[in-house]
């Protein structure tokens, strides 16, 4: 071979070995979220409708809450809700809630955030770097609203139904440059006084690369641990760690009532602490449905959402003193509602991705405090009102 020959052999190498590392990347990106296979399913049909909470009025003039229940729909933006409202007839109860805004979700580096970047702006007021948990743009770690809940001596509480360990959880208790270090984000649940969490991910607790078992951690630090939702009522310790699957929990086909029952229980444990509480409850799975081009898979997961948030609303309206916020940390699939019966609670989508996309998201709010969600703002300042609502002033760099 002559010396030009080799020179462009060695140019089609270096060619071939860059696609193959950006081929690894995708694969990697997408193992990160559970996509499993791509099944195109174009639409919904309600087997029943849910009922809702109606006559929520708004406690208008009060600018401050002993609780507040934040609900992340991951992937949830304004399809997501308004096919899941054709579906049960026409109403839900996010839909019921008396103030609503949008949020814009670009992250640090990215017009398309991640969970990661996403979570962190709602937790912790600052917008990162796409993958980055609890850190800012430099790797820093920024005080979540979880953390100052705590230290302002309030009760608090993380469910989802991916694993806890997963970018939105994570991102209120675990400071991590990369999303994917789980076992990392695992030990950080040790480092705050969390009294409740409820979610999948047990692998990243006890079957770890260090050989560490963070659950006998967690008990000697004095957590009831449990595997599943059936005992709950016979935990009798104030820190609960309830791990319900060895990762992810099942799609909402599978897993039945499990978000619905694991926000009341959250709670009704959290409540009787003294002092208030904070508690993020996420519908994990809406962006996983989402991500598959799924309508079913999408519709019944923000439907499943849709119940918790009852769970919560019903709450807020006995208390009187807990501000509900429900949101999302990105729209996901750019979902377009193509068909439908709202009489038959059938509906139709079609997407334009199978990633993100960078639309603003919708906000809603009830309660003492949800006046201030209301307009177009950052993600970040969901934080910020947050930490207005409870009276905590903050470290953390705008
Ligand atoms: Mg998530
Ligand atoms: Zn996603």
């Amino acid at each position: 071979m002559d010396s030009n020959t080799q020179k462009i052999i060695a140019i089609m190498k270096h060619f071939i070995s860059v696609i193959f590392i950006g081929a690894l990347f995708v694969t990697n990106s997408f193992a990160q979220e559970n996509y499993k296979d791509l099944h195109t399913n174009n639409d919904y049909t309600s087997a029943g409708r849910n009922s809702v909470i109606s006559g929520l009025d708004n406690s208008r003039g009060r600018s401050s809450a002993k609780n507040i229940i934040l609900l992340i729909g991951d992937g949830m933006g304004t399809s997501q809700i308004y096919s899941a409202l054709i579906a049960n007839g026409g109403q839900l109860n996010i839909t019921q809630m008396p103030v609503s805004g949008f949020s814009k979700t670009y992250s640090f580096d990215q017009l398309i955030t991640d969970s990661g970047a996403g979570g962190t702006a709602l937790s912790s007021g600052v917008k990162t770097n796409n993958g980055a948990i609890g850190v800012d743009e430099k790797g820093e770690p920024v005080t979540s609203i979880l953390e100052y809940a705590e230290q302002y001596k309030k009760a608090t509480g993380l469910v989802a139904t991916s694993a806890i360990t997963h970018a939105t959880p994570a991102s209120f208790i675990a400071h991590a440059v990369s999303r994917s270090s789980y076992e990392d984000i695992a030990a950080d649940f040790l480092k705050v006084d969390i009294d409740l969490f409820i979610g999948g991910g047990e692998k990243h607790f006890d079957s770890r690369a260090d050989g560490r078992n963070l659950l006998d951690s967690l008990r000697a630090k004095g957590y009831d641990v449990a595997f599943d939702l059936l005992a709950l009522n016979e935990l009798k310790k104030s820190k609960i760690a309830v791990l319900t699957a060895p990762e992810h929990n099942g799609k909402y086909s599978e897993r039945g009532d499990y978000l619905e029952k694991a926000t009341a229980f959250a709670i009704s444990h959290l409540n009787k602490q003294r002092g208030g509480f904070f508690l993020m409850v996420e519908g994990s799975q809406i962006d996983w449905g989402c991500h598959q081009n799924d309508t079913d898979y999408a519709v019944g997961e923000t439907l499943d959402f849709d119940k918790a948030v009852g769970e919560a609303l019903r709450f807020a309206v006995v208390d009187k003193n807990t501000l509900v916020i429900v949101t999302a940390d990105h729209e996901t699939g750019g979902m377009a509602i193509t068909g439908g019966d709202m009489s038959k609670g059938y509906v139709q989508a079609q997407f334009a991705t199978g990633n993100h996309s960078a639309v603003m998201v919708p906000v809603f709010a009830y309660g003492p405090g949800s006046q201030y969600f209301t307009g177009v703002f950052e993600n970040t300042d969901v934080f910020v009102k947050m930490m207005k609502v409870f009276g905590f002033s903050t470290n953390n760099r705008k």
